[in-house]
């Protein structure tokens, strides 16, 4: 069975966010302090995360990825990974996580059925590391993507989320890790929105073309060849690199032509599109009973009101975007 959208997408993706909570407190995708989380009746149990997978599957989804909040620091998430990783017809289980207990976990994980993981990193200095994310815990991260790649996840992918005056002048850096690492280094343009710590000034947005100079400017090295581009990153990789560079640009390039995704939050609501206050609720049919077929029709009414694309411009980043949720409750 195909999942197609209105404006004849694919839609073959599903991101669950697990929790709103997470052990980090980034600066462009933390609640403000203080802000209460998510009651916990009202985050979907395990065996309700399955049934809605089973119902998306069923439905035309192939492709999951495990988010958050913080989706390591839930109880027994590799034991929600092992049973969804068993659910017939779906072809793919990922997690992206910010690495903090991924030394732990990543062995685990990949027996449970994970094969490769999403690992935010946006800096390589200990104390810019705690500016950003609040906590001093740079080396749990590092060591957690050693891990990641010793146990034979692959491709591991770095997310990085490039900030003016915080970490731009580190993008070469990253970048130059593709050249030792089999890595997918992405940098990601800052989304500006509200509701986080900093509300996500416009002051710490960087154009991704700025992004591609900075990358050409690895030592004499130039971007010579775009590989083949899945997904929201446009890929390419420097001369003799092991890894690749992609760019994730909501803003000045749109990829709404070709998104295939919908989102599961942690209190059960389908959301359309990350930049839409859309919400479609799972949850209260899933606990009144609802059958795999009715919970397959609310997947296929999440994906009949996709919008065809957000409106935003690169010119709209002074205007701080309400999602209607921060991003660390949407999951990125
Ligand atoms: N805790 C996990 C992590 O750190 O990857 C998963 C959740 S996090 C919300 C998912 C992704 O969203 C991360 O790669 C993060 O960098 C990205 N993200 C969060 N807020 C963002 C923003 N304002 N602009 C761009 N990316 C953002």
């Amino acid at each position: 069975m195909k999942l197609v959208d209105s404006h004849n997408r694919r839609i073959d993706y599903l991101r669950i966010s697990i929790t709103d909570h997470c052990n980090l407190n980034c600066l462009y995708c933390a609640p403000l302090r203080g802000r209460t989380r998510l009651a916990h009746e009202d985050i979907l149990t395990y065996e309700e995360i399955q049934k809605v997978v089973e119902a998306a599957v069923s439905s035309g989804i192939s492709k999951i990825r495990i988010t958050g909040g913080e989706p390591l620091v839930r109880k027994d998430m590799v034991d929600l990974c092992r049973e969804l990783s068993r659910v017939r017809g779906l072809q793919d289980i990922s997690v992206t996580t910010n690495g903090v207990m991924l030394s732990e976990l990543a062995g685990p994980l990949f027996e449970a059925g994970v094969k490769r993981v999403n690992v935010s990193l946006d800096t390589f200095q200990p104390e810019r590391f705690k500016k950003i994310a609040g906590h001093d815990l740079l080396p749990r991260v590092l060591a957690g993507i050693k891990k990641a790649e010793e146990v034979g996840m692959h491709p591991i992918k770095i997310n990085t989320v490039v900030m003016r005056g915080v970490n731009e002048d580190e993008v070469r850096d990253l970048a130059r890790l593709t050249l030792r690492k089999p890595y997918h280094v992405r940098f990601i343009e800052v989304m500006p929105t509200k509701g986080c710590a900093l509300g996500v000034p416009a002051s710490l947005f960087v154009a991704v073309d700025e992004i591609i100079k900075m990358v050409k400017r690895v030592g004499l090295l130039s971007i010579e060849k775009v590989a083949h581009s899945f997904g929201p990153a446009r890929l390419c990789s420097l001369p003799g690199a092991l890894g690749i560079v992609g760019f994730i640009a909501p803003l000045s390039w749109h990829f709404c032509d070709s998104c295939n995704r919908l989102r599961l939050t942690a209190d059960g609501q389908l959301r359309t599109c990350l930049f839409s206050e859309q919400e479609i609720d799972i949850r209260g049919p899933l606990r009144e009973g609802a059958s795999r077929e009715e919970l397959g029709d609310i997947f296929k009414m999440a994906v009949n009101l996709k919008p065809a694309g957000h409106q935003l411009k690169k010119s709209d980043v002074r205007i701080p975007k309400n999602l209607g949720r921060t991003m660390q409750a949407i999951g990125g």
